[in-house]
């Protein structure tokens, strides 16, 4: 049973399954394995809040931050995985925690506008767009969508917006994703909290530090999201208890474990485990950049999406109109493309199509700057975690959830059981 307070401390992240050994507060040590945003954070919250025992991180590769990078250049500034967070206090509790508050700030309020761009035809995503698909269907089935282990096409009939959403967030058609994973609240998956949740969240609004933000804003890093990753390495770095083993990629926790002579239950886990390659999309990811005048045509706004699949890119973000920090030199604007792989891998039809999508005129700068593998949550994903077995701990983006506020208070609610 979850209490009024934890509630208002998690929020609707209480609807997730916490994927926690039960004997894992008795360890005299913990080994956390990725040094991802999720085995961080975690390692973090335990290392500050019991220094009594050694923390141990093991990542596979050389740097840490998992999938979070930022790509600069020359005064161009681009993240290749998540660029901002959504508003959540276990997130602002975290950036403040880490003297990081100097740094972080509200997104643009007016490049909130988002787009949808379908048979070559761009319009805005509103309230409008429901009302058309038929609220009376999307109402039904959102309450069809309570008996758990839909797909958000089945639990939300309204195409083409769900196959957008759910391609903004996790790189995948609609019918391939488990509606629970992506949207518990709306599907009530998970405890229901004791007050009605407009309660929770005005509750909830009081408890940011810093600064408490507008409904439906973002907030992010000057520098980009490496600068949280920075912060935390060098926190940890700075502390006692805790040890860095890099280019160390155990396979499985029981090695883990038994290496290092401890109960598997001191294992926690926040990498892939026993998913194959068939359980991954992946995304080309480019920085592209223009003068003012290349693009003046190109409203101020978040990005617009593209689930059209005769298209090579499926979203594109306006990453100098979004974050409060700049992202391009004066008298130019910034462009994040993704491209999912299975539309394209030619750099040419990429860049060939952004002169219908943004303009006519060659960007200033046009660099791939990566490549990301996003896990796959087919439909009856979440529910499928809870028979999972609980002999070591399980955090971060391959498990319960996929966005960094999950990721940031799931640890937070890993350290509650020290
Ligand atoms: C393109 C893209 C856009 C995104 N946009 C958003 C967004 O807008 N908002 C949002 O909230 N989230 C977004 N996300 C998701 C967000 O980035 C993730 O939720 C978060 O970064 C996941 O962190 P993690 O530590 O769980 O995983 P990872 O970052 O994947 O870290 C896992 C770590 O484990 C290491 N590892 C792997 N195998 C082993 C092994 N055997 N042994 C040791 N180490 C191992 C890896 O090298 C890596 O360092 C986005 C992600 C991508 C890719």
């Amino acid at each position: 049973m979850t209490s009024l307070k934890d509630w208002i401390r998690y929020g609707d992240e209480l609807r997730r399954p916490l994927c926690v050994a039960s004997d894992l507060d008795n360890s005299s040590a913990v080994c956390v394995v990725g040094a991802g945003l999720s085995g961080l954070t975690v390692a973090y919250r335990i290392a500050t809040k019991r220094p009594d025992i050694h923390v141990e991180i093991v990542e596979k590769s050389e740097r840490c931050g998992g999938v979070i990078e930022t790509w600069t250049q020359d005064g161009w500034i681009c993240d290749v995985a998540v660029n901002a967070t959504r508003a959540h206090p276990a997130f602002w509790r975290l950036v403040n925690d880490l003297d990081l508050g100097q740094l972080f700030s509200a997104s643009n309020p007016k490049a909130k506008a988002r787009w949808i761009s379908t048979k070559g035809r761009r319009r805005k995503l509103s309230p409008l767009l429901i009302f058309k698909g038929g609220p009376l269907k999307v109402w039904r089935a959102l309450k069809g969508a309570r008996q758990g282990t839909l797909s958000v096409a089945e639990a939300m009939p309204l195409a083409p917006v769900n196959d957008a959403m759910t391609l903004g967030i996790v790189n995948d058609r609609s019918a391939h994703v488990d509606a629970d994973f992506l949207m518990p609240s709306l599907t009530r998956f998970g405890t229901e909290p004791p007050v009605k949740w407009k309660r929770v969240k005005d509750m909830m609004n009081g408890t940011y530090p810093l600064f408490t933000p507008k409904p439906g804003s973002t907030a992010s890093f000057e520098g980009g999201m490496q600068t949280l990753i920075d912060g935390l390495v060098h926190r940890l770095e700075s502390l006692d208890n805790v040890s860095f083993t890099m280019n160390a990629p155990p396979d499985t926790p029981k090695e883990v474990a038994e290496a290092r002579n401890m109960p598997l239950s001191s294992v926690i886990w926040c990498a892939p485990l026993r998913r194959t390659a068939r359980e991954f999309t992946e995304l080309n990811v480019y920085a592209v950049g223009y003068t003012e005048a290349q693009v003046s045509s190109v409203k101020v706004g978040y990005g617009t999406l593209i689930p059209d699949e005769t298209c090579p890119v499926s979203g594109i973000l306006h990453e100098s109109d979004v974050h409060g920090s700049p992202r391009a030199p004066a008298g130019h604007r910034l462009f994040r493309v993704m491209a999912p792989s299975v539309r394209s891998s030619s750099h040419e039809e990429v860049e060939a199509s952004l002169r219908h999508l943004l303009s006519e005129s060659t960007p200033v700068v046009f660099e791939h700057i990566g490549v990301r593998r996003i896990p796959s949550y087919p439909p009856g994903y979440m529910a499928s975690l809870m028979s999972e077995d609980q002999s070591f701990t399980r955090a971060g983006w391959f498990f319960s959830g996929v966005s960094v506020t999950h990721v940031v208070a799931e640890a937070e609610r890993i350290a509650d059981r020290f």
